[in-house]
């Protein structure tokens, strides 16, 4: 592995990048400008050093060890803007940042890039994550065909859904409204893993960007976290949905609900309960549907609790 100094723009000034995996806790200097001093403390570390599509994995900056002038710490991940948040379990200047690798990834050696300010000016590197082949199988699944054939005012109205979501997406709250673990919004079995390839009544092609839980129609659904309502209505192919933003970038879903509980623009704490899981919408039976979107990409909703659960040392 090797961390690229991309910009210096003064060659004067010492930079160090260390790396620590922490799945193996073993301790490896990526690289570093000259003058390297023995005392190599962590300044980048990652999860994982290589990650499936549609996974998450949690980056970490010290940027105490960027030098002590350094600030104004960005991120970024194919062009999309990780936030970076104060780490919270870990010494201030440590800041912690979820990179979501899109389903529609394909297996590569992509760079995270980073961009701090120092006494030097602006400054740029490069941290390596390898992207794997998630492996995911494969579905056929039997829905209405007015689900998959869509009449023009049906086309039309997608369209508009679309353009509202991501509107919704695209203003998320920028203080962290989201505390303490994330939680399973219902207790039960997965009945269709996050990524399936899926082929609708033999015709329409989708992947699976959710994980459906075994749920009769009428099961209480519970908030993930706390965070802020930001859509509760019916879409055509989610059906009543619950979006909820749990602020710096992070959104969870909840679809196909039979009733929802909530209204747009309600503060909720977690586990509040938002609706009733149904069969509304794009469906084969009753589930809940349930999405996380981490900055911009939806990911795989039980890894990212795993991650959560690391980022706050549980
Ligand atoms: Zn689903």
């Amino acid at each position: 592995m090797k961390l690229n100094l991309l910009r210096p723009l003064t060659f004067d000034t010492i930079l160090l990048i260390a790396c620590t995996l922490i799945s193996t806790a073993s301790h490896e200097a990526l690289a570093s400008t000259q003058n390297e001093p023995d005392n190599i403390s962590q300044v980048v570390s990652l999860s994982s050093t290589d990650v499936a599509n549609g996974q998450v994995a949690l980056l970490e900056i010290n940027l105490n060890e960027l030098g002590p002038a350094a600030t104004d710490l960005k991120a970024t991940f194919r062009k999309q803007s990780i936030a970076l948040i104060q780490h919270p379990i870990k010494s201030r200047g440590i800041y912690a940042g979820l990179v979501g690798i899109p389903l529609s990834a394909t297996p590569e050696k992509a760079v995270i890039m980073l961009e701090w300010t120092d006494a030097g000016g602006r400054r740029a590197a490069s941290v390596p994550l390898g992207i794997i082949d998630g492996k995911y199988r494969s579905e056929t699944l039997k829905v209405d065909s007015r689900h998959v054939t869509l009449s023009k005012k049906n086309l039309a109205r997608v369209k508009q859904e679309k353009k509202e979501i991501r509107r919704i997406f695209a203003s998320g709250s920028d203080i962290r409204l989201w505390f303490g673990g994330f939680k399973k919004p219902l207790a039960s079995e997965t009945t269709s893993a996050f990524g399936t390839r899926r082929l609708f009544n033999g015709q329409h092609r989708s992947y699976h960007r959710g994980t459906d839980f075994r749920a009769k129609v009428g099961t209480p659904v519970y908030a993930s976290n706390s965070g802020l309502v930001r859509l509760a209505k019916n879409l055509f192919y989610s059906g009543n949905i619950v979006i909820v933003d749990h602020g710096i970038n992070i959104f969870t879903l909840y679809a196909h609900l039979s009733e929802i509980q909530v209204n747009d623009g309600q503060h909720i704490a977690r586990g509040h309960q938002i609706g009733l899981s149904g069969a509304t919408g794009r469906v084969s039976g009753p589930h809940l549907h349930w999405a996380v979107k981490v900055n911009g990409v939806y990911v795989e909703p039980l890894q990212f609790l795993s991650v959560i659960s690391t980022l706050l040392g549980r």
